[in-house]
């Protein structure tokens, strides 16, 4: 069986969708590969596609911030992903057929690590693994039987950076969520 080593091989060269005209990597994900707990976010920005690493700009800043005080871990703890791996132009919205060209290797991912607990961040990553077009705001505030494990739909942090107070507030209720399932809370 392949194993993420050998995805993460193969998706460095991928040529599914245009986005690969226009990277200058593929941002796979990181942490570790056992993790009980996974965030998806949506798409690598600039400082992932230079680094190759997901979330380590401003978003990530805040979402390293937010796991540390909520759930007592960094990032080597849980396991990063995107929804798709390469950098869309300028920081658009990934299209559909790009979603869809990318998303063999998000599921591939989650099969692979068996985390207990799915953190989402933002629209992309909750519209495609819940399956709904409901946005955010409606589905935020509970947990959703995901396969084997529990699926926590919360803001990305680039929203909880332009909104503020209230947002990150939930988003830090989210988590506090996810670490009762995971059984983590004191
Ligand atoms: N936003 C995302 O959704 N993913 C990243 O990796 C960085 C910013």
């Amino acid at each position: 069986m392949t194993g993420l080593a050998d995805l993460a091989r193969e998706a460095s060269s991928c040529t599914r969708c245009p986005l690969s005209a226009g990277r200058t990597q593929v941002v796979f994900g990181v942490g570790d590969p056992d993790a009980d707990l996974m965030f998806v976010g949506e798409a690598p920005g600039r400082d992932e596609d230079l680094q190759g690493e997901p979330f380590v700009g401003r978003s990530g800043k805040l979402l390293d911030r937010l796991m540390g005080e909520e759930l007592g871990i960094d990032r080597s703890r849980c396991y990063i992903a995107n929804v798709v791996k390469c950098r869309p132009p300028d920081n658009r919205d990934p299209r559909p057929d790009e979603i869809a060209a990318c998303r063999p290797y998000l599921g591939t991912q989650i099969r692979l690590i068996r985390p207990l607990v799915v953190i989402t961040l933002g629209n992309f990553a909750t519209k495609l693994l819940l399956e709904t077009d409901q946005g955010i705001t409606k589905v935020r505030g509970t947990s959703y039987p995901y396969g084997e494990a529990w699926l926590v739909p919360t803001f990305h942090p680039a929203a909880a950076l332009r909104a503020g107070g209230v947002v990150v507030a939930q988003m830090r209720s989210d988590l506090v969520r996810a670490k009762e399932l995971l059984g983590w809370a004191a």
